[in-house]
């Protein structure tokens, strides 16, 4: 059985979470009736770790509601992994890390899609299917990378270095992918940034808005990289002592990184890489102990498909992920709201960027960062430079 272990109890809970009510499911007037237990109570195995059973009862019946609202509605739910697991598990028909979910969004035969992620996500869906209706459960679903940077950052970016290839993280908003050369994810960066180079001729590209995951990159290509004062809050937390600190209190660890962490922390780590990429390697090496480096529950979603690893769990929640819950899906879908629209003409200059993205080859194992590397600087741009 997975263990979870070190969960910090000082937790940054948003105020979504902070104001549930201690009986969600009853609180929209759902009961949980035989007809509930009969269509959902199998599923509890896949998220007994992560809640009780005298929690069930009170989220059970909005599983079973949700459910039955996604095939009356026409709707899927694409989960992104730093969904809890209820969602993720539950009500998610997609899951992965954001590249999978773009490729899914272009995909699905439904007529709704409901994003279980934050806005930069919706609007990517938006933007590769404009003719379906694509919801967001909470409009105060962002992000801090993705508010870090603007369209017109970009165009005075682009002004100040002429002829040199822009590359944004899926991270950003639509406004900022339309002014943007090509996409890319933490999954595809370094594939990405190598091949921008070689397209335009050059030995210089600007990949923004993370200056992390683009410092990361810097340190596994001889292109050299100009970047932006962006950084992920969740990811920005951990440190090279953190992963110092795990392996003394417990010996033997495996520590996985994101590549929005600091550099120093990749230098200290053992693998790194996307969450589809740290995913994988649980998956494929099942190494006794383990810690990801990254936001909290994709830790949840990764032990409970390895019970037999031990999971270390430091608890650095994403805030705008967590305004997603089981509820607001519930509402989102009886209400149809919150709708995500963008102007046509963005969205027709943002899905070049991302097409520019989808149409290099597909790789098909995640490929990792290289670790145990000296960081490496870069310049790096803000509004005041
Ligand atoms: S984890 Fe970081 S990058 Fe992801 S949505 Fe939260 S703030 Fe943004």
């Amino acid at each position: 059985m997975a263990r979870i272990i070190d969960a910090t109890p000082a937790c940054d809970i948003p105020n979504g979470l902070a104001a549930r009510p201690a009986n969600p499911a009853a609180a929209r007037g759902l009961e949980y009736n035989d007809e509930v237990k009969a269509a959902v109570d199998h599923l509890y195995e896949e998220v007994k770790d992560f809640v009780t059973p005298f929690e069930w009862p009170t989220i059970a019946p909005l599983i079973h509601a949700i459910n039955k609202l996604k095939a009356e509605k026409n709707a899927v739910v694409l989960a992104h992994n730093y969904m809890t697991p209820d969602i993720f598990r539950l009500v998610g028909d997609f899951r992965g890390d954001s590249l999978q979910l773009a490729r899914e969004a272009a995909n699905v035969d439904q007529q709704v899609i409901v994003q279980a992620g934050v806005h930069f996500m919706a609007e990517t869906s938006k933007i590769l299917a404009p003719e379906k209706t694509v919801l967001i459960p909470s409009m105060e679903a962002g992000c801090s990378l993705a508010a870090s940077i603007t369209g017109e950052d970009i165009r005075l970016v682009k002004e100040k270095f002429p002829g040199i290839p822009v590359i944004t993280y899926v991270n950003t908003t639509a406004d900022v992918k339309a002014e943007t050369d090509i996409c890319c994810t933490s999954s595809n960066a370094v594939q990405v940034v190598e091949q921008a180079a070689k397209d335009w001729g050059t030995d210089t590209v600007i990949l923004m808005p993370d200056q992390y995951l683009a410092k990361n990159v810097a340190a596994n290509t001889d292109i050299r990289i100009i970047t932006w004062a962006g950084a992920c809050e969740v990811h920005e937390l951990f440190n090279g002592q953190d992963v110092k600190d795990l392996r003394e209190a417990h010996p033997g660890v495996m520590v996985l990184a994101h590549p929005e962490c600091p550099p120093d922390v990749l230098t200290e780590a053992d693998f790194a890489g996307s969450t589809s990429a740290l995913a994988n390697y649980v998956k494929v090496n099942s190494p006794n102990k383990v810690v990801l480096l990254t936001e909290c529950s994709m830790s949840d979603n990764v032990a409970a498909e390895n019970p037999d690893v031990e999971f270390i769990k430091p608890c650095n929640l994403c805030p705008h992920m967590k305004r997603i819950t089981l509820e607001n899906i519930y509402d989102c879908l009886t209400e149809m709201q919150f709708e995500v629209t963008i102007p046509e003409d963005i969205r027709i200059k943002a899905k070049k960027a991302i097409d520019a993205m989808l149409a290099l080859p597909k790789m098909e194992t995640p490929p990792d960062f290289k670790t145990g590397l000296k960081p490496v600087d870069l310049e790096v741009l803000s509004r005041a430079s």
